[in-house]
């Protein structure tokens, strides 16, 4: 028997839960483990959705919108097409631009196209759950992308098995199409709605048929999804829809609106219809969107991510200022919210790191060796700024640590006198159950240390977090969003996790 928390009451679960505890170690959108994630020293991005409707190279668009949406994931990519009778699907390893080639695109006819990129393990299992997921189901043939996490599918795909259900793969994505056909609904949007009630988690989706496109957020709105527009003199517009709006600006689409937490949204030949399949639930949206995930030019959960970043800046100069000589960001992800805190604390600006761009997939590998040589790879010190000066160092985490360390010793080898820590967000100290890669709370630095333990295991002068009281401030605007802060807090939003996973170092169940 495994036990399951079920927000903070224990209780004994059947051996379903077993599938449930793989939900967690599947990683982002549903795929299975995913060890190589777990040996580097980051938050893993999550996957990237796009869909497209009414626009004679949908493909095309879609593959545009995807390379937008790159910095979400890099491991495999998928576009389906669809011109009213046939549906095709084409998947890869790799980057979007290394498997869509021209040749590839021509392969994809259609004015309807959704698409998918991923963050995944590797292998064959890794392009078996590649998305999108085409399934020729009882309610004619939908295929499905998906990004975030479901939480309740051990229950469900066992229930489904018993049904006499056949999965072809271990994916979310799977379950939500093989609920659609088991639906005893009589329409498909009807199907559709009844499924995404029995599922819970975090998923922001797209699906196609030979005819239609849907789009749908979970309850809870945990994983961004827009809607956009792009004008046609010539007859209907095109409807376009994208984890974020980087990927509608790319596509000179105009923003219109965020599909909302619960809506389940339809575009066909007549426009677009909307419902509410779920209501009530409290919006609990996932606030490390705002500090790492999403770019700073995205427009997520209603607000500019770049504005977010730049308050928690601000807000960290205010908490935690101390007197130096420059602030330097570790780039990328902290440039945003060290431009706050430089401007906010009066301090000079510098990038005194710099970021190899070129280092990728390569070198994400398990052993130490490579690893070690990994940091290195990616950051290299600009010594001539660092040399003799009081730095302050932004960045948006500490996972295990071990790469703050680096970065510590880094800006030390090149001559800073003294090395200052601020992360922009709060110490993460429990792991993600919606759609991102996270180490158990074992592995997580700040669930097993004080500040002033991972202050002396870095070996920085100082070290400051931003206070979770500070950080939804600065992600609050008129927007009024309500945050997912679990990986802060251990305040899970739903109701499933798996125990094994939020125990402390040194813990057994
Ligand atoms: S646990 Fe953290 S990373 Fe996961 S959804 Fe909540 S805020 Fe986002």
């Amino acid at each position: 028997m495994t036990r399951r928390l079920y927000q903070g009451i224990e209780g004994e679960i059947d051996a379903s839960h077993a599938i449930l505890a793989e939900t967690k170690r599947k990683g982002t959108c549903g795929e299975a483990a995913v060890r190589r994630a777990r040996s580097t020293d980051k938050l893993r991005e999550e996957c990237g959705v796009v869909a497209i409707h009414g626009h004679p190279e949908a493909a095309r668009q879609a593959y545009l919108g995807l390379y937008a949406l790159q910095h979400r994931g890099q491991e495999s990519a998928g576009i389906a097409t669809a011109d009213g009778y046939h549906l095709a699907n084409i998947k890869g390893m790799g980057l979007v631009s290394e498997i869509f080639t021209d040749d590839v695109l021509a392969k994809l006819p259609g004015p309807m196209a959704i698409a998918h990129t991923r963050y995944s393990t590797t292998g064959d299992s890794a392009l078996l759950n590649a998305q999108p997921i085409r399934v020729d189901s009882t309610k004619g043939l939908i295929a499905i992308a998906h990004n975030g996490n479901l939480v309740n599918l051990g229950n469900v795909r066992a229930r489904l098995e018993r049904d006499g259900a056949y999965f072809q793969t271990t994916s979310d994505s799977e379950i939500i199409v093989q609920l659609i056909a088991h639906s005893r609904a009589s329409t498909l949007v009807d199907a559709i709605a009844d499924s995404l009630r029995q599922v819970e988690g975090a998923f922001s989706i797209v699906m196609m048929t030979r005819d239609r496109i849907f789009a749908a957020r979970d309850p809870h709105g945990f994983r961004p999804l827009s809607m956009g527009r792009m004008r046609n003199l010539d007859g209907p517009d095109t409807i376009v829809f994208a984890s974020e709006t980087c990927a509608l600006d790319l596509l000179r689409a105009e923003y219109e609106r965020d599909v909302l937490p619960g809506e389940l949204v339809m575009v066909t030949e007549d426009g677009v219809t909307s419902r509410q399949y779920s209501t009530g639930v409290p919006q609990s949206s996932c606030i490390f969107e705002h500090v790492y995930f999403a770019r700073p030019d995205s427009r997520v959960f209603g607000r500019w991510v770049q504005e977010s970043r730049d308050r928690m800046g601000r807000q960290l100069a205010r908490e935690s200022g101390v007197p130096a000589d420059l602030v330097v960001p570790v780039p990328d992800s902290g440039v945003s919210a060290a431009l706050g805190y430089a401007d906010q604390a009066g301090l000079p600006f510098r990038f005194g790191l710099i970021r190899n761009h070129y280092v990728g997939r390569t070198f994400i590998e398990p052993e130490q060796r490579v690893r070690d040589f990994g940091v290195r790879l990616k950051l290299n010190p600009v010594r001539n700024l660092l040399e003799d000066k009081r730095v302050v160092l932004i960045d948006d985490s500490i996972i295990r640590g071990t790469t703050s360390r680096k970065i510590v010793r880094m800006v030390r080898g090149a001559g800073a006198k003294e090395v200052h820590l601020r992360i922009s967000c709060p110490p993460t100290i429990s792991p993600c159950f919606y759609g991102v890669d996270t180490p158990s709370k074992r592995e997580l630095i700040a669930a097993n240390k004080s500040v002033e333990e991972i202050r002396r295991f870095i070996e920085a002068d100082s070290l400051a977090y931003l206070s979770l009281e500070g950080l939804l401030d600065c992600c609050d605007g008129e927007e009024h969003n309500g945050y997912c802060t679990a990986c802060y807090t251990g305040n899970y939003p739903t109701q499933w996790v798996d125990v094994e996973e939020i125990l402390p170092a040194g813990a057994t169940v």
